[in-house]
């Protein structure tokens, strides 16, 4: 019998994995600088918690969730985004009784029964920022400033940041019913998708890739010319203050995301050197949530990014993260030698140099042949030989020569050298 992933899912294996400790270990970086404070969740909720506050008839609640129900009997799924369980522990542990902002940040598996293909899987992973209680446009561009000093540090390029504003419920309900007119005409015309939220969720509809809706969609009337003046002026303190931070954008009117809880804001990053799964993140506002989920009425914004995409762009790009540690392997001849060999690498490992002892016993040829097919950055050979003169063979795989250097010259050497390296990240 053999087992093969289930689809939609992936496996990371370990030539992969510098690119996710690099990735894993700026959003970790970035999100302090900016006075977030990391947040982990249960990876499943009771379903209640994603199907009222996402929208029920949101894809994502829909047909997207991975739900069942356990042995209690409880209804369980496994979280298909962040905000929603966020903002349960927000609550949950009385987070509203402390001053605001309460600023978050959080990392980890997502799962949604999509159509898998490039960019889009069945479980992936999101970097998301949230921040409660604050309604300032200041907070918007902050989350936008993360998230662009973000993809900045990581070296992601030809990234476009588009904004909108979806009002509040007031002006939405002015403009679904705006669109509602608009598009009667063209029901006849627009795809099973558009037909079927007609009439539940119109707004929704404008999500929709659909050529055919597309073409449609082109001349309906645009949200930001209804929304309330309160609204109008949030959106443009968000750009006065995305302007002051030399952040550029573009306002694209059709943008208002596939969640339902979002209020005033709303943005997405698009990357060119992806094809039909462009967007790697997106976020916004949702001012209701926090009520919705029976706390008192509290402003939010927040962001989140699937990383296969951002991996994906790199890939594109050909941008790799800087080498991972300086790599060594210590090749010892004989019993007595080994175990000096074994000593030798747990001083370099105290420089957090990796250091690994070639206990196999093969021969010098093909050491070097493994060696240099596993990236080792050096390979010290102790043998009767070098032992005989009190010497290490030091060889650089890299520059493809050698010397002979005393063991407390090998430490040295292979000190200033991942001391360089780091420099260099
Ligand atoms: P959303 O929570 O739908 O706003 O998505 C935020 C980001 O998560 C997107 O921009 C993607 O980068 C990523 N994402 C969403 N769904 C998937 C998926 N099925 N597979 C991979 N990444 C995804």
């Amino acid at each position: 019998m053999s087992f093969k992933l289930p689809r939609g899912t992936r496996d990371i294996l370990p030539a992969d994995m510098s690119i996710w400790y690099y990735l894993e270990s700026k959003l970790h970086a970035v999100s302090r600088r900016y006075g977030y404070r990391e947040i982990r969740t249960p990876i499943f909720e009771h379903t209640e918690v994603f199907s009222r506050s996402v929208g029920e008839d949101t894809d994502i609640v829909a047909k997207e969730m991975y739900s069942f129900r356990d042995r209690g009997d409880r209804h369980i799924t496994l979280r298909p985004e962040g905000t929603a369980a966020i903002t349960r522990a927000y609550l949950e542990h009385r987070f509203d009784a402390q001053p605001p902002p309460v600023k978050f940040y959080y990392y980890g598996p997502m799962f949604r029964y999509d159509r898998p293909q490039q960019g889009r899987y069945r479980q992936f992973y999101q970097f998301g920022i949230e921040c409660f209680g604050v309604d300032h446009p200041a907070a918007d561009a902050e989350v936008i400033a993360l998230t662009t000093d973000f993809l900045e540090e990581i070296g992601l390029e030809d990234v476009e940041l588009q904004i909108n504003s979806v009002g509040c419920s007031q002006c939405r309900s002015i403009y679904r019913q705006k669109l509602v007119d608009y598009l009667a005409p063209h029901r006849e015309q627009l795809c099973n998708y558009c037909h079927q939220r007609f009439d539940s969720n119109p707004l929704r509809m404008l999500d929709c890739k659909k050529v055919e809706c597309q073409e449609i969609f082109q001349y309906a009337p645009e949200i930001t010319t209804v929304i309330c003046e309160e609204c109008h002026k949030h959106f443009s303190d968000v750009q006065r203050h995305l302007q002051n931070l030399n952040i550029e954008y573009e306002i694209n009117t059709r943008l208002v995301r596939g969640l339902d809880y979002y209020t005033r804001t709303a943005f997405e990053f698009i990357s060119s050197a992806l094809g039909a799964q462009n967007s790697i993140g997106g976020g916004g506002r949702y001012d209701n949530l926090v009520e919705f989920f029976g706390g008192k009425q509290t402003p939010a914004v927040g962001m989140a990014m699937g990383m296969e995409r951002i991996i994906l762009s790199l890939h594109e790009q050909k941008q790799f993260p800087p080498h991972d540690n300086l790599q060594v392997l210590i090749s010892a001849e004989g019993e007595k030698l080994l175990f000096k060999a074994m000593e030798l690498a747990g001083k370099l490992r105290k420089y957090d140099i990796t250091a690994e002892v070639d206990y196999t016993g093969r021969s010098l040829k093909s050491l070097m042949k493994y060696a240099d097919k596993h990236n080792y950055s050096y390979v010290l050979i102790w043998g009767e030989w070098e032992q005989k003169k009190d010497k290490i063979t030091v060889r650089n795989m890299q520059a493809g020569d050698q010397e002979e250097l005393s063991e407390q010259q090998v430490v040295e050497l292979m000190k200033r050298t991942t001391c360089m390296q780091r420099e260099d990240k």
